[in-house]
């Protein structure tokens, strides 16, 4: 019935956050994000793009350091124990994918978890299973930020997760669990997904299969997040064909335009969060 307006939600958002980081300069605290990027792909630097212009935009410090593919494990594990022990520095992130010679989890779980601002780490990974969620992974967190402004009461309701990648989909069901919601975790191998689908009051979907959620598959007044982005033909498609969805759903998240913009937005609170335990 309604496509959620995330640019207006991270826009009242911002003007929050902002407040914040003034109040911390105040305090002489400079919000500060390092950047590793170790790879050649073009999107990894659009979105290394996106996060800065946001740091700039609200007052968070940015660095980056970048390497070609001649660089080993050893200098990169070099480069993160500097930042983790520089007290200026508050969140350190890795862009993903890294080349592929690189050990991606002996890098990500060399970031001390307090300035693990992607919170991919297994310590950070581990709290958020806890219940302890300290620093979670953006993009869920982006989608919780969009569902606490669509629906108040969580609490109770039925929310289905497709997808279970480490980055979203597992994350994402542990953060709706940690909500009090009855939480089912669909993939590639889910009999029956339209079965499952049909029971949400919340879905989630983050599969990267361009409108593979359908309007049948949807309860009527479910909220429906859409996490998809692929690329066809030069334009950014997500997993659910909105266009009919909208038909059926509450509310339903554009791509593009939609959960996009809060993932970038929570990596800025994040640092936020962080440099705010500076002070104790
Ligand atoms: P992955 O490829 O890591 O995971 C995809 C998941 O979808 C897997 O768990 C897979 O199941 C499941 N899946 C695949 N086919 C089906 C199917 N037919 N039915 C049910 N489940 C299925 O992707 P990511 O989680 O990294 O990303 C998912 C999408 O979200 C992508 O389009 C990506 O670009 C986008 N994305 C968007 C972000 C944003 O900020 N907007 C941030 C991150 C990702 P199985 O585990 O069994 O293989």
């Amino acid at each position: 019935m309604s496509i959620v307006d995330v640019k207006q939600i991270v826009e009242n958002k911002k003007v929050k956050l902002k407040r914040e980081i003034l109040d911390l300069r105040d305090k002489g605290i400079v919000p500060k994000l390092a950047v590793i990027l170790a790879n050649d792909s073009d999107a990894s630097r659009v979105y290394v793009g996106r996060k800065r212009k946001l740091c700039h935009e609200l007052g968070i410090e940015e660095t980056e350091y970048l390497f070609d593919e001649k660089v080993t494990t050893d200098n990169i594990l070099k480069v993160i124990t500097k930042l983790n022990n520089d007290p200026e520095v508050d969140g350190i992130l890795v862009q993903l994918p890294l080349f592929k010679h690189l050990d991606e989890s002996r890098i990500i779980d060399s970031i001390v978890p307090e300035k693990d601002v992607d919170g991919f780490s297994a310590i950070n990974v581990g709290r958020l299973y806890q219940g302890k969620d300290e620093i979670v992974p953006c993009t869920p967190k982006g989608v919780l930020t969009i569902l606490k402004e669509l629906e108040p009461e969580l609490k109770g309701k039925n929310a289905v997760v497709v997808g279970r990648s480490q980055i979203v989909g597992k994350p994402m069901a542990a953060l709706l669990l940690n909500e009090n919601m009855t939480v089912t975790i669909c993939h590639s191998a889910t009999t029956n997904l339209p079965e499952h689908t049909r029971t949400a009051d919340v879905l989630v979907v983050a599969t990267g299969i361009p409108h593979l959620i359908k309007e049948n598959m949807v309860k009527e007044g479910a909220i429906v997040i859409d996490v998809g982005m692929t690329r066809v033909k030069e334009k950014l498609v997500g997993d659910v064909d909105t266009e009919n969805v909208e038909k059926v759903a509450k509310y339903v998240t554009p791509v593009p335009g939609g959960v996009g913009l809060t993932t970038v937005y929570s990596l800025a609170e994040n640092v936020v969060e962080i440099a705010k335990n500076r002070k104790k």
